[in-house]
């Protein structure tokens, strides 16, 4: 399909809304989404990714394309990921303006007319920012903000604190993200990534309607580090800053062994100093090779260049577009 065909059959406005086993909340999310949308007046369209659910997502949503031909379908041939599955709607969606959404209601759908207001006034990216994160522990609390705060210290992209996936993104913003060749996705950076004019819309964060997170720590770990990584190579030139500093610490303290030696004569050596520089020199060391590990691992997968997801199927979409 050519991009002025593309054009012809677009749009105004789609809802990507990547699926982990949601078919508990799956109703709710639509009639509260369709509610509000209709509202709007838009020509609308909600690509669903189902990311292989094993609950019946798949066969529930299908119920609901018999219903509104407006619901599309994308379905992942296996559980990829939720930046995975939000990458494949992005891909296949076809609105003028994008709004990509957790279908857990945790971001409210009454907030896309503000959005779409914004978006109206010229902004290209219309962040949803949180205002308060009803229903998520202190501890993930604390460790978003110092992971956010280490994230923006660190990565030139910049994006307001406390924001997730749910934003307005115009049809640029969504083409410039499509465009990027890495098949590794830490899609809140990478959804910023190509800049444009950005607007901010302030929420309050609703506890999960159903279900539960599939965000376990590990995982986020793993994200967190992904994330940094993805943008950052700070990680990996502070080690020459460091080896400076012991380089020149181990002269200076050469030097001073040296003129003690000279001094007053021999000395016993001491065990627990020497220990002590050992132990530090091959902790620093083992650090170092740990975090090019984690570089090299990553450049690793880069390389291999396997797809980010792959399609089983797709309801309603062209999947020849990208
Ligand atoms: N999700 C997904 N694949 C996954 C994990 C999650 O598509 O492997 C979807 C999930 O169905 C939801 C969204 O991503 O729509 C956010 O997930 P969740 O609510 O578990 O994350 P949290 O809100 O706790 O950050
Ligand atoms: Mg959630």
């Amino acid at each position: 399909m050519s991009a002025c065909e593309r054009a012809a059959v677009a749009v105004e406005l789609s809802l990507v809304v990547p699926m982990f086993d949601e078919a508990q909340g799956l109703d709710a999310f639509m009639t509260r989404v369709t509610g509000v949308l209709d509202a709007t007046g838009m020509d609308y369209e909600i690509v669903c990714v189902n990311d292989g659910s094993r609950d019946d997502t798949l066969a529930r949503l299908r119920e609901h394309r018999r219903r509104d031909a407006r619901v599309k379908v994308v379905n992942l041939s296996r559980n990829f990921g939720q930046e995975p599955a939000l990458c494949a709607g992005l891909a296949l969606c076809r609105g003028r303006a994008v709004v990509p959404i957790d279908a857990d209601l945790q971001d409210p759908p009454e907030l896309i007319p503000q959005l779409i207001e914004k978006w109206r006034e010229g902004f290209d990216v219309v962040y949803a920012v949180r205002r308060s994160r009803a229903g998520e522990g202190v501890l993930k609390r604390a460790t978003s903000s110092v992971f956010w705060r280490i994230h923006n210290a660190l990565i030139a992209v910049s994006i307001p604190a406390n924001t997730g996936i749910f934003r307005l993104m115009s049809r640029r913003a969504v083409d410039a993200l499509n465009a990027l060749p890495e098949k590794q996705r830490f899609m809140k950076t990478l959804m910023s990534f190509a800049g444009f004019p950005a607007a901010e819309v302030a929420f309050e964060r609703a506890p999960r309607t159903a279900g539960a997170t599939k965000w376990p720590w590990g995982k986020m770990w793993t994200a967190a580090l992904d994330g940094i990584t993805a943008f950052s190579t700070l990680p990996l030139r502070v080690w020459s800053y460091v080896g400076l500093a012991v380089s020149v610490s181990a002269f200076a303290y050469a030097v001073f062994l040296v003129v003690s030696k000279l001094a007053y004569g021999g000395q016993v050596p001491g065990y627990a100093s020497l220990m002590v520089v050992v132990l530090f020199l091959g902790g620093v060391q083992l650090i170092t090779l740990g975090v090019l590990g984690e570089y090299l691992g990553r450049i690793f997968h880069e390389v291999k260049a396997r797809p980010t997801y792959i399609i089983e199927s797709t309801e309603g979409l062209d999947e020849s577009v990208d």
